[in-house]
């Protein structure tokens, strides 16, 4: 159906769309220097660059709250047509909504603190992980949870909700506390005693060949193919190597990539850039450019309907090519013979079978961020219950090392051995991003739920995969997830991929299918 409004809102709504356009784009200068931080800029660019995102923070923030924005969408939303249920015009004037009400509940007094005490804050983490002294941090964390709190009370949250909820809003819009419990709690129970029963069979694999030594320029060479063989574009990305890996969808035509080399531990860059690789088909599959997809054939880049619908979606992106594709048997049959040619390093005495059982090694660890497929999800449950019990107010911050390492044994099996591989180990609280480590494990549940779906849409997947062939996955994403941009909430989009609400039940069945015949237990 044709979506036709009336002349006079049709061109509030076109200058509408060119201020979202303008401040995606004054958006897109802060990310190309975030980038340009993280990878080649010399220690004494950082004064500079620190000003230089400060200014343009500001910019932002004065564009996001600008009243004449708020009028523009006052008008849309009084023609009935733009306004018309089920219509893309509808979808973006609902998050636009969203994201002015948002930016103007926020005092800037409030905006430039957190930013100032943020990167302070994060100063002092670093020290006191490297030091493992948790003493030292207590008082940034203690001023990071006020101000974290602070922020939740201008924004608020829905009735019969809590404080928490404002802060998960804005990485997983309209989800709340209670919700991700919901979900959570099941999980909890069975991955424990799922790891419990990996670990109890003692025949585990044997993952020495993860540490054969493999020279950086040939794992950066071997990186380059595998990319561009799942399809993402290197005519419109780049690869790059950075300390903490990332990906950055820049602007529309350059999404960018980085990575980290050990040389010690090939596997780590290589999931590494599967799992950006992952983020960066996400953002290149957004409708950004014109003429990118037939039935969308504008550039919404700017808009909401170019943009990610939440963190846990994105996630889900990243983890279904780093885990679901990159970690599955199929997988390594088309890939084992490359690795042999491409890295060498005596990875040529095994084959396909023995390089996927070694990557698929689950272990009690105490680093997340290396943490296997089963036990990752326990180490972000820890997170959610405690900044949850620190946003309620039932945790005080001087309490937290006590708190963790209690919770940790309890759900690990393990005592953990010092803050810096306790507490101390994740830069997101130190810059008060509380709210943000659930979506880590939404995205998993939401990957291997529509994973499930999408093996029912094609039912040779495996023999594709085991042929180097992806074109056919990537579509299934490009249509069913990317190209509608937020035009969906990642509930709604969930329900509507999937004909089922968001479960628990796909991510046990994907880690259970696999793990237990690797351990001898099926
Ligand atoms: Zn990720």
């Amino acid at each position: 159906m044709p979506e036709i409004a009336t002349p006079a809102s049709t061109k509030a709504y076109d200058r509408l769309r060119a201020l979202q356009r303008e401040a995606g784009t004054l958006a897109s200068v802060s990310r190309l220097l975030g980038w340009d931080q993280e990878t080649y800029m010399p220690n004494g660019g950082a004064a500079a660059r620190a000003e230089q995102q400060s200014l343009l923070a500001g910019l932002s923030h004065d564009r996001a709250t600008d009243p004449r924005l708020g009028e523009l969408i006052a008008e849309c939303e009084a023609d009935a047509n733009l306004n018309a249920p089920g219509t893309s015009t509808a979808a973006n004037l609902r998050e636009m909504r969203r994201d002015y009400d948002k930016a103007i509940r926020l005092p800037r007094a409030l905006v430039q603190e957190l930013a100032r005490a943020g990167s302070e804050s994060q100063q002092v983490w670093k020290k006191a992980r490297a030091e493992s002294d948790f003493k030292q941090f207590e008082g940034s964390l203690t001023r990071m949870v006020g101000l974290a709190r602070q922020k939740a009370e201008c924004l608020g949250f829905s009735e019969g909700g809590e404080l928490y909820d404002a802060l998960l809003d804005k990485y997983e819009p309209g989800m709340t506390a209670h919700e991700v419990e919901a979900v959570f709690t099941p999980l909890e129970k069975r991955l424990s005693v799922l790891v419990s029963e990996l670990l109890d069979s003692g025949r585990g694999p044997d993952d020495a060949l993860t540490r054969a030594e493999v020279p950086a320029d040939r794992q950066h060479a071997f990186g380059l193919m595998v990319i561009e063989r799942c399809g993402f574009d290197l005519e419109r990305g780049r690869l790059d190597t950075t300390t903490h890996p990332f990906c950055e969808g820049l602007a529309p035509g350059d999404t960018r990539l980085t990575t980290r080399y050990r040389e010690e531990r090939w596997t780590d860059a290589f999931f590494g850039t599967m799992h950006e690789m992952g983020h960066g088909l996400y953002e290149q599959g957004l409708p950004k450019l014109a003429g990118q997809y037939e039935d969308v054939p504008a550039s919404h880049f700017g808009e909401p309907l170019g943009e990610s619908i939440s963190l846990g979606i994105h996630e889900s992106q990243s983890r279904m090519w780093e885990n679901f594709v990159g970690r599955s048997a199929s997988f390594w049959q088309w890939l084992a013979p490359h690795a042999h040619a491409m890295l060498g390093s005596g990875l040529e005495r095994h084959d396909a079978d023995a390089i996927c059982r070694a990557v698929n090694t689950v272990s009690r660890s105490y680093i997340r961020v290396e943490a296997d497929e089963a036990t990752y999800n326990l180490h972000v449950m820890l997170r959610f219950g405690i900044e949850r019990a620190l946003i309620r107010g039932d945790l005080s911050v001087r309490d937290l090392p006590g708190a963790w390492n209690e919770r940790f044994e309890k759900m690990l099996g393990v005592p953990v051995p010092d803050d810096r591989r306790g507490c101390l180990q994740d830069v997101h609280w130190s810059f008060g991003l509380m709210g943000y480590f659930p979506t880590y494990t939404l995205g998993n549940l939401y990957c291997a739920q529509l994973w499930e779906m999408m093996n029912k849409a094609i039912p040779d997947i495996e023999t594709q995969m085991a042929r180097g062939e992806f074109g056919e996955i990537l579509t299934w994403l490009r249509t069913n997830v990317h190209k509608h941009g937020k035009r969906y909430r990642a509930g709604e989009l969930c329900e509507r991929v999937t004909g089922e609400p968001l479960s628990a039940e796909p991510l046990l069945r994907h880690l259970e299918g696999k793990l237990k015949p690797m351990y001898g237990l099926a």
